[in-house]
């Protein structure tokens, strides 16, 4: 009898385990990994002259450490669509190392916003791409990926969201209105989001991003150069129809790969000017 009931309890034991099992946080891993990455990032910035310096030149015997200092902040948003079908599927890419993409952010339709890497360090959202003389746009943006497949609105819930976060990010970091821009418009020969549908002159009336109102009195110079101006404005040149296209799709909501017609002309002089 004494047997069975240590039996009994050896049995409660093991089914308590497989609930506490079955109950574990789905991210625990990578939460875990997330810890054992940031501990490293932060002993990297903690080195003084007696450890060596791994971000820098080292000459520990002429080390000095100043009193005057803080943490560089991001400069850039970058807005993505996860060209995904939820926002779980999204998750699971980004806590999966052998995908190797990230974001700082990601917005489910229904407007929960998940904040997955701390905005001072850098994510891995904007692959090779350019913004003016900027290439290593990860070390110097915050990436946001709004749940969308890509062919489908955006619900308001997720852009009041969307505008909400962006308004604490500007303030935080004093991010340029000009900066607020998209994955397409840094890397116009490779990625299209966050497409067409997305409300880029909503954002712009909220003072994210640049938009170019009334065109109707707007007279272009005749020597104005169009794809001078996209350059000015950050496109990367090395493909001039992929930059124009990256452009409508921005500003003008459309995809045709043609020169620019004069009313398009109207809308980049007065982006241009925006920007310059
Ligand atoms: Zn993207």
């Amino acid at each position: 009898m004494i047997k069975s009931i240590h039996w009994y309890i050896i049995l409660a034991f093991v089914l308590l385990g497989v609930m506490f099992g079955c109950a574990k946080q789905p991210y625990s891993s990578s939460n875990k990994i997330y810890r054992q990455q940031t501990k490293k990032f932060a002993k990297t910035l903690q080195a003084n002259p007696g450890l060596p310096v791994s971000d820098s030149i080292q000459q520990p015997k002429h080390w000095v450490g100043t009193t005057n200092f803080n943490l560089r902040k991001p400069h850039f948003v970058i807005l993505h669509h996860t060209a995904q079908e939820n926002c779980n599927q999204t998750l699971n890419t980004f806590t999966s190392s052998k995908r190797e993409v990230s974001a700082h952010y990601v917005i489910c339709k229904e407007g929960t916003v998940y904040h997955i890497l701390n905005d001072y360090l850098r994510a891995w959202h904007a692959g090779v791409s350019r913004w003016g003389q900027v290439e290593d746009i990860n070390s110097v943006s915050i990436g946001i990926e709004l749940d969308n497949n890509g062919s489908e609105p955006f619900p308001s819930a997720q852009i009041d969201a969307l505008l909400a976060l962006l308004n604490k990010l500007k303030s935080m970091y004093n991010i340029p209105t000009g900066n607020f821009i998209g994955h397409a418009d840094i890397a116009p020969s490779r990625k299209q989001d966050p497409g067409i549908l997305f409300p880029w002159e909503l954002l712009a009336k909220q003072g994210f991003g640049y938009w170019y109102g009334d065109t109707s009195k707007v007279n272009v110079p005749k020597d104005f150069n169009g794809e001078y101006a996209l350059k000015m404005i950050g496109y990367d040149m090395k493909n001039p129809a992929s930059a124009r296209v990256a452009f409508r799709r921005h500003f003008l909501s459309a995809t045709i790969n043609e020169v620019f017609s004069n009313a398009e002309l109207k809308v980049l002089y007065l982006i241009w000017q925006k920007y310059y």
